[in-house]
């Protein structure tokens, strides 16, 4: 039996409808002390998914709002007990004095996450879908949206039980062998044997690669543009972003500090830093500057390297192509200018990076040409979200292990170790898939998922 617990579900800021919602044993009775249904009949003789237009009263009757009661009775509600929600207006004292008055009829506040946590508790999801609706919400662009979907929806459960069941019927044959020893193995079926663990094996290194895929939908790429003074580092970045963000000017060395802006180009979400220009200088600032760039281009996971196609390559741009091509980070030139006279070294460019994009400030299509080798150099077009993907550090820590262990039976039926050996290490590979989908998984870890939740989610 589960207390009853209670929370805004919406933000705490001023907005047309706010929604407290209340989960437990007692969700109804405490809902029926406050709301007051203009039709008299209690909630509690609500169907399930039926909802109530009423007077949300307070200690000494008085009425604190109007609003909506939404009842859902277990399990069929989002934690799987009673769930009452009730709207209210939106504004932020109404919402919290409607939130006392379900506290004082016999709710305690919820923890952050615990809604979920319950529903995570009472079998309604998995944690690997708990954790998607945490990306769901923070997602930010159509890629990490509909990747958090198909995670919530349980891609990455799926993919996790069918591995799950090989290693399964994998074990279930080895411990018939261990235990009837006496039967000869046949050579054959230790080469089966040999093929299905190479093939979960592959499965979980596949899966272990959708994490950086993941990573860079989920929380965008850090993008460097770099280039010497005045090649248009900001013109390309105002092109980007759309809007005038960092300063744009005539005078060389200008952009002194790095800008920082996000956006979408494509299918892709990048994290801009506009960087003052790489060039040699006595100029504190300047050089303060300039030092970043060259950091930036270390952390970057995506590098535009912008030249100048009125002007021959200089020093300083050499000296950034080789920072670029010594980092091995996705890169690609762009040879801005255009509608210039041509200056530029282009075999020199050529030699140096596998993708150049031409632009000039007054041509926007350039921007679409952008795109298309941004979708390249990331493999963007590669990614599969819809097949579920490994989506944080906690999940790619447990197919880590698993993927250790795999690696360890393999090697210990090679080199001809018994066979139960073999079935412990498949076992513990068991296990790290297990606590992957949470469905074994120790209370602490279960605590820290659901501690970077939202209070009412
Ligand atoms: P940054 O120092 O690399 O950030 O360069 P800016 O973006 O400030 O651009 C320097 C100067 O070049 C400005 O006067 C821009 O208007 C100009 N500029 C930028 N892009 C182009 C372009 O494609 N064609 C021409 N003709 N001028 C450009």
């Amino acid at each position: 039996m589960s207390d009853t617990i209670a929370a805004i579900a919406t933000p705490l800021a001023v907005g047309g409808i706010s929604v407290i919602r209340i989960s437990g044993e007692n969700a109804i009775s405490v809902a029926d002390k406050v709301f007051k249904g203009f039709n008299k009949k209690p909630l509690c003789e609500y169907e399930g998914y039926s909802a109530g237009y009423g007077m949300i009263l307070g200690n000494d009757n008085t009425q604190i709002d109007d609003g909506v009661a939404l009842v859902f009775k277990a399990p069929r509600s989002y934690t799987g007990e009673d769930v009452v929600e009730i709207s209210c207006h939106g504004g932020v004292f109404v919402t919290r004095e409607v939130l006392r008055q379900v506290i004082s009829c016999g709710a305690r506040l919820a923890e952050a996450g615990e809604f979920t946590k319950r529903a995570f508790l009472n079998g309604k999801l998995s944690l690997t879908q708990a954790e998607a609706v945490m990306d769901l919400i923070g997602s930010k662009n159509t890629q990490s949206l509909r990747s958090a979907r198909a995670q919530a929806n349980g891609a990455l459960f799926k993919r996790l039980e069918n591995i799950k069941s090989e290693l399964l019927n994998i074990a279930a044959h080895l411990s018939a062998w261990v235990d009837f020893p006496e039967e000869d193995i046949e050579v054959l079926e230790q080469g089966n044997l040999l093929a299905s663990l190479q093939n979960a094996k592959q499965e979980v290194e596949s899966l272990i690669k959708t994490f950086d895929s993941g990573k860079i939908i989920r929380e965008g790429v850090q993008t460097a543009i770099v280039g010497k003074p005045n090649v248009g580092k900001s013109t390309l970045m105002n092109l980007l972003a759309g809007c005038e963000k960092s300063i744009v000017t005539d005078i060389a060395g200008t952009t002194r500090d790095v800008v920082e802006e996000s956006v979408n180009i494509g299918n892709a979400f990048l994290r801009l830093a506009d960087t003052a220009g790489i060039r040699q200088t006595d100029d504190v600032v300047e050089r303060f500057g300039v030092e970043r760039a060259l950091e930036r281009i270390k952390t970057a996971g995506l590098v535009l390297a912008v030249f100048d196609n009125s002007d021959s390559l200089t020093e300083q741009d050499k000296q950034i192509i080789s920072a670029v091509k010594e980092d091995n980070t996705p890169s690609i030139a762009i040879i801005n200018k255009t509608d210039l006279p041509k200056k530029i070294d282009e075999k020199y460019i050529k030699d140096n990076f596998k993708h150049i994009v031409y632009t000039s400030a007054d041509n926007k299509e350039s921007l679409n040409a952008l795109s298309d080798e941004i979708q390249e150099v990331l493999k963007l077009n590669d990614i599969d979200t819809s097949n579920g993907i490994i989506a944080n550090e906690r999940q790619r820590i447990c197919a880590t292990g698993a993927l250790e262990y795999l690696t360890e039976a393999i090697d210990t039926l090679t080199a001809g170790f018994t066979l139960d050996a073999v079935t412990v290490n498949i076992e513990s590979a068991i296990e790290c898939l297990l606590e992957l989908s949470g469905q074994r998984v120790s209370e602490e870890v279960v605590n820290r998922v659901f501690h970077n939740f939202c209070v009412g989610k």
